[in-house]
């Protein structure tokens, strides 16, 4: 609904603050159990990080060695793919969810080394899934892939999903329960007294009034709280023309020291990728949605670097989208401190693995004012009114160097 030239509500039990993949997920679960929800957007739905994706659901990132982020983001991501295996059904849309399984591969050998490393920490920390490949039984798997390759690490319980399904769906069924969607609205103000949530004023000064407030703005959560330092982090990505179906996606690798992702697979063909070459930009600059064209012709590379049959793929489209993290490269969920009723999901650097189970814990969250022990480790009260220093200037692969070195 395009607020623009419809009348927003007084009030409602809650307000959902952003129209992404969490914040549909959310609401769609306040409206399933009942709850009266409205949904506010400042542009339109899927308009931020969620429709700039490629779509990888992964559950864990390839080279995490802290035990304890390990165990807490399995746990989630574990119950959110037994979600994805039925969500479709569910909300009736086909989401493209596809079990294709991953890879990280190691294209040097001191890479290989850092798998084997990462593999055993992460199977000690209760991953019982992955797989370390050697070349021959990755080229087995995936024959397309370079010769240049030294092994990967295979999970093959990831995949792909096409995520502008996967939120619009989400959004459709919330609207489905009686919930309402004001597109083209941005909330200014979350309005607070004596410690309470009162409702919130959108920069055209109406005022809505609720007693529970969920702030799902991501990138742009710490402008509405700013007790609490989200970092946004811009991302960038290619799609090509389609090509024959490769077996095995999504990729993650290191392609001349920078992170970057590959292989997403649309159903026609088209390929996703992204990384290689981003700028490194101050924080202000992370939520430039342009792109370089010395970016997209870096990310053109990812093909031919990956499949050598594959360089002449033209590419269709590029794109560039903010993200955000918490301060611990971790997400930030849960009650927000000294706001009775102020609620907030933010950070998830791979929210496609998250969305579904975050929707589910934190609906039960907002109904009961108890939180879920899977979300209990994310707790922005860990982050409340602390101030970090970040880089100047930063990409995704140099702030996972930052993080790497805290
Ligand atoms: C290029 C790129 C590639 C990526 N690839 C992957 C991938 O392959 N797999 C994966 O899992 N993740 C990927 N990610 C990360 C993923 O997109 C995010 O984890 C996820 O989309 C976060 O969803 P969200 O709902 O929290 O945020 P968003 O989708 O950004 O939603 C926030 C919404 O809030 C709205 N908003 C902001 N301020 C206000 C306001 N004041 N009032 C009202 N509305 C407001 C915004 O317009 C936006 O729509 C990628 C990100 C990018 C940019």
């Amino acid at each position: 609904m395009d607020s623009r030239v419809t009348k927003l509500p007084s009030e409602s039990e809650v307000i959902v603050i952003g129209g992404g993949i969490f914040g549909c997920s959310i609401a769609y679960h306040l409206a399933k159990k009942g709850k009266e929800t409205i949904l506010l957007e400042k542009r339109n739905i899927c308009s931020g990080a969620s429709g700039r994706n490629g779509g990888q659901v992964i559950q864990l990132e390839g080279r995490e060695k802290e035990p304890a982020n390990i165990k807490k983001r399995l746990a989630l991501t574990r119950e959110n793919n037994i979600i994805l295996k039925t969500l479709s059904r569910e909300l009736k849309i086909d989401l493209e969810y596809r079990r294709t399984g991953s890879l990280d591969i190691a294209f040097t050998k001191e890479e290989w080394k850092e798998l084997e490393y990462v593999v055993k920490i992460q199977e000690k920390a209760g991953d019982r899934e992955i797989a370390l490949l050697t070349k021959e039984e990755t080229l087995r798997l995936c024959p397309l892939l370079t010769q240049e390759i030294k092994g990967a690490r295979y999970r093959p319980s990831d995949g792909t999903i096409n995520p502008f399904f996967y939120t619009r769906g989400l959004a459709e069924n919330f609207v489905k329960h009686k919930g309402e969607i004001f597109t083209w609205t941005e909330v200014k103000k979350i309005l607070r007294k004596n410690g309470k949530v009162c409702g919130i004023e959108t920069t055209t000064g109406q005022r809505i009034r609720a007693e529970k407030v969920v702030n799902v703005t991501n990138a742009w959560s710490s402008f509405l709280i700013p007790e609490i330092d989200i970092l946004p982090l811009r991302q960038t990505a290619v799609v090509t023309e389609p090509a024959a179906p490769l077996p095995v996606c999504p990729v993650e690798a290191f392609i001349k020291g920078e992170a970057i992702y590959a292989n997403i697979q649309s159903e026609r063909g088209n390929l996703i990728a992204g990384g290689l070459d981003s700028f490194r930009l101050s924080r202000q600059r992370q939520y430039e949605e342009r792109i370089f064209l010395e970016e997209v012709r870096g990310n053109a590379k990812i093909f031919s670097c990956l499949y050598p049959s594959l360089k002449d793929l033209s590419i269709i489209r590029a794109w560039a989208g903010t993200m955000a993290l918490g301060p611990d490269f971790a997400p930030v969920v849960g009650k927000v401190p000294e706001s009775e009723g102020l609620y907030m999901a933010a950070g998830f650097y791979n929210g496609m693995a998250y969305a579904a189970i975050v929707g589910e814990l934190m609906s039960e969250m907002i109904i009961s004012d108890r939180t879920p022990s899977l979300l209990e480790c994310f707790d922005p009260a860990k982050y409340y009114r602390r101030k970090f220093v970040w880089p100047k200037t930063y990409n995704c692969t140099s702030l996972a160097e930052f993080f790497a070195r805290k």
